[in-house]
């Protein structure tokens, strides 16, 4: 029987994760039966939210069990196969083990076309983030031509097509971001209008007010926490909030120090909502055929950062929470 290299969940992460969380091992392939795939995994994509699962508080997906694989969205090719879905040579995309082999049944797997576009724009672009982006902005976030969109975690993998889809939507787009080079990439190579650096603005209040004379509508927050506070303090009225991501408090032990909303909301008949991306399973297709033409039309662009080798998994997530990446976080093996 043959082996393969596995990484699984050692230690359910106190605060910030760390390498020694995880287990590198190896595991059995078993033998391949009808209905399954053997799959050898290209490209595995990092994700914030898999800290969440990295616990055991109850969620809007299940924990992960230690000592057992960690899961996330993969690009794989099929070796060989007892589908008649999907055949040998095929790509697709899954919520794959991190195992460089695996057998899996093929039902829940997407076969992809590497002519299309390149393989990782799967986990991104056209893929669960950019999915992300386009329904929390154009469904959640119901932007109006000519107002105001914020995003926080503007340079990550859905900040950065947020951004852009409030511009092709018609929108004056301010983003927030960790370092000058990621806002200087937001302004010049994603054409937003205004880009703050929160590690370095002395009162982000004030700077959003700046970068927003009419005053904020639509508000796409990533981040949650203090960024957070600050730009609900210049909300419109009747403007709208998307709760997408809150990566600041993720690795939190103690309960935030944020203001409460309420007064706020109130005051400007104001909306927050949350959602997560599994409520428009039914409208992927649409989102991903609306991304694909803005991407052939040269309306949207993407940026990835690739690591490369199944053993540096483990730290390129850890680095998602250290701003180490622009757009959308991959690992190639
Ligand atoms: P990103 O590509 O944006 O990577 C994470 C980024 O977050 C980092 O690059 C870093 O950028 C920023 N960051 C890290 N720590 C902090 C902090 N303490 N304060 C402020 N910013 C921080 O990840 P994604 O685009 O994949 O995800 C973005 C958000 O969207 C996450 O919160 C994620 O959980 C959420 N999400 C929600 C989904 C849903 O269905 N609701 C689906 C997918 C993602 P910087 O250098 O600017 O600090």
């Amino acid at each position: 029987m043959s082996t393969t290299k596995t990484i699984n969940l050692k230690n359910r992460p106190k605060g910030k994760p760390e390498v020694s969380d995880f287990d590198f091992t190896t595991s059995d392939i078993l033998e391949l039966q009808q209905g399954e795939v053997l799959l050898r995994t290209k490209y595995v994509s990092v994700d914030p939210y898999l800290r969440g699962r990295m616990s055991d508080a109850p969620s809007y997906i299940s924990p992960f069990e230690l000592n057992k694989p960690v899961e996330s969205n993969c690009i794989a090719e099929v070796v060989a196969s007892k589908s008649d879905r999907i055949h040998t040579g095929d790509h697709v995309s899954g919520m794959l083990q991190w195992k460089e082999t695996q057998l899996i049944k093929a039902d829940g797997l997407r076969t992809i076309d590497p002519d299309k576009a390149p393989l990782s724009a799967y986990l991104g672009i056209l893929g669960m983030t950019g999915l992300t982006a386009y329904f929390g902005l154009t469904e959640m976030g119901k932007p109006k031509k000519g107002e105001t969109l914020v995003v926080s975690g503007a340079a990550g993998a859905v900040g950065s097509i947020v951004g852009q889809i409030g511009k092709i939507l018609g929108l004056h787009v301010v983003g927030i971001a960790g370092t000058d080079e990621k806002v200087g990439m937001l302004k010049f190579e994603f054409g937003f209008d205004e880009g703050i650096n929160y590690n370095t603005a002395e009162n982000m209040t004030k700077a959003i007010a700046k970068a927003c004379p009419n005053g904020v509508d639509v508000y796409f927050d990533n981040v949650g926490g203090e960024i957070s506070d600050a730009v609900l303090l210049n909300l419109n009225k009747f403007s709208r909030t998307v709760n997408c991501g809150a990566i600041s408090v993720y690795n939190n032990t103690e309960a935030p120090k944020s203001m409460s909303v309420r007064p706020f909301l109130i005051k400007k008949s104001s909306s927050m909502q949350g959602f997560v991306i599994s409520d428009f399973v039914e409208k992927h297709p649409q989102g991903i055929a609306k991304l694909s033409e803005w991407l052939m039309e040269g309306k949207l662009h993407y940026t990835e950062t690739i690591r490369d080798g199944f053993e540096n998994i483990p730290q390129a997530f850890l680095d998602l929470f250290d701003g180490k990446n622009k757009g959308k976080m991959i690992v190639k093996l």
